[in-house]
């Protein structure tokens, strides 16, 4: 079957043929590039295998281009890179792998594009279109790879079995790509990663996050997270998520299960949103239920605190997977801390100060935290679902209410500890904290308006109280 190339790629291939033959090699288009191009899915990196040197022919390739574009050498896996038309274009030698069994780095050899496709890791990815003179244009497809391109299926070219155990990495790709394009996994694949799933453990932990958060960014999240927790992989990579998995029955009162919950909410949030991290706090937001759940007599199921201990077990969890545990780590602590707050808010009777208060700790997430705390809302009752919402559209007309008036984002109080000190003359103390938090109270209580004059009155009336006195009269 002929590939259908566009104007754009017609440039590229031919000048690419045309370079590998007149260096004396087979050349071929391969993987992903191929597999996104037939389902219309769109892609910028585009692979080149010839059967010779790689490094030569990007070479080779580059300097027939006006102007020659930089072509970047990996010696050490005898790839080079150039950028192309804003396509990265990477040419590499075919190759045969080999494995041994305590790690997934093969042993590599030169070898044929044949070779080079029974090392790939799914059908879909061992595709490949010729660029040689003689069928220019064809795809070359040793495993059914169109055939289970358009029946959305995901199968490994060899034995199962063989490709996770080689490179158990794989099985996380493979669960990947079935969440990225809604692609199912064939029974035997899936059955291949239950039965190898401890081999992920000589993966290492980068890699696996990496494939993790390929999952979170896909269409429908929950599909990736299906497969994690039905092959087993969920509970040896994110067992804390596994935890939340199951339902507890006492007196006949049950709680909801927190896994499935959690997996609708993930899903609602990334309806609305491509925030990685918006998404990882919809991940996280209940993950301290089951260390918090306690049955009463009284209340039925309890799960006290577990918006603070969430809170604390995210830096653990983000460090155990090697996420960053910079500004991304807070932010998804502060709406895991937070989001059980807009909830207490909906009441008819609640004050401004407690509004403000929360426009005062949410800061720039607030409008983040309102989107997760309506993500949160998965009942099964539609009127419920829209009492609900209504009440968050309530409480987010009054804190636009509030910020319109008091302007409480990114929050500094009018009176700095400079000015405290300096009005004083005193050095820092804990008395100049002291003065700071009864104007910041005072503000956000609405005791005294968000300005200076008021602020600096107060000061003035919280220094007396401490013995101070200012160092000249003011107003
Ligand atoms: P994406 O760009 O979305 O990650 P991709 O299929 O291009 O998708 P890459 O990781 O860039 O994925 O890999 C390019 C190709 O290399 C794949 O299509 C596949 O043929 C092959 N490949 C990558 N990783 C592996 C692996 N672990 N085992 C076998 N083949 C692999």
């Amino acid at each position: 079957m002929l590939f259908a190339i566009d104007d754009k790629e017609k440039e590229i291939f031919n000048k690419v043929s045309t370079a590998a033959a007149e260096l004396g090699y087979p050349c071929y288009v391969v993987g992903g590039y191929v597999r996104d191009r037939i389902i219309n899915r769109p892609c910028q990196d585009l692979d080149i295998v010839c059967v010779g040197d790689g490094i030569k022919l990007a070479n080779h390739f580059a300097q027939q281009l006006q102007p020659a574009p930089r072509v970047v050498i990996y010696r050490r896996f005898g790839t080079a890179m150039l950028r192309y038309k804003k396509i990265e274009i990477e040419f590499v030698g075919a190759r045969k792998e080999s494995y041994r069994y305590h790690s997934r780095k093969p042993i590599v050899e030169n070898g044929t594009l044949e070779d080079d496709q029974f090392r790939r890791d799914f059908t879909i990815n061992a595709l490949a279109i010729s660029l040689n003179k003689e069928d220019f244009g064809e795809i070359i497809d040793p495993f059914n790879g169109l055939m289970h391109l358009s029946e959305k299926i995901i199968k490994t070219p060899l034995e199962p079995g063989k490709t996770f155990s080689d490179d158990p990495l794989r099985m996380m790709r493979a669960i990947r790509f079935s969440a990225q394009l809604d692609f199912d996994i064939g029974e035997n694949t899936l059955y291949a990663i239950s039965k190898f799933k401890n081999r992920i453990n000589i993966v290492s932990k980068e890699r696996v996050t990496t494939e993790l958060q390929k999952i979170i960014d896909s269409p429908i999240p929950s599909v990736g997270f299906h497969h994690l927790k039905d092959t087993g992989l969920l509970e040896i990579i994110f067992p804390e998520m596994q935890a939340l998995l199951g339902v507890d029955i006492r007196n006949g009162i049950s709680h909801k299960d927190n896994f499935y919950h959690t997996l609708e909410v993930l899903d609602n949030v990334a309806r609305k949103s491509t925030n990685h991290w918006l998404r990882w706090a919809a991940i996280l937001h209940d993950i301290a239920k089951p260390p918090t759940k306690r049955f009463n007599r009284k209340a039925g199921w309890t799960f006290h605190g577990h918006d603070a201990l969430g809170a604390v077990m995210v830096p653990k969890i983000f460090k155990r997977m090697r996420l960053p545990l910079d500004h991304k780590m807070k932010y998804v602590q502060k709406l895991v801390r937070l989001h059980l707050r807009p909830i207490s808010l909906t009441k008819e009777t609640i004050t401004d100060s407690a509004l403000r208060r929360l426009i005062f700790d949410a800061g720039e997430e607030l409008d983040d935290l309102m989107a997760l705390c309506e993500a949160d809302i998965t009942s099964k009752n539609p009127n419920r679902v829209q009492r609900y919402l209504d009440n968050y559209k309530l409480v987010r007309r009054r804190l636009e209410e509030i910020e319109e008036k008091d302007r409480l984002r990114n929050w500094e109080p009018p009176i700095s500890g400079e000015i405290i000190m300096k009005t004083f003359d005193i050095k820092p103390s804990r008395d100049v904290g002291t003065i700071k938090l009864a104007i910041r109270e005072a503000i956000l209580d609405g005791v005294i308006p968000n300005k200076y004059d008021a602020a600096f009155q107060l000061m003035l009336e919280e220094g007396k109280k401490l013995g101070l006195r200012p160092i000249q009269s003011t107003s």
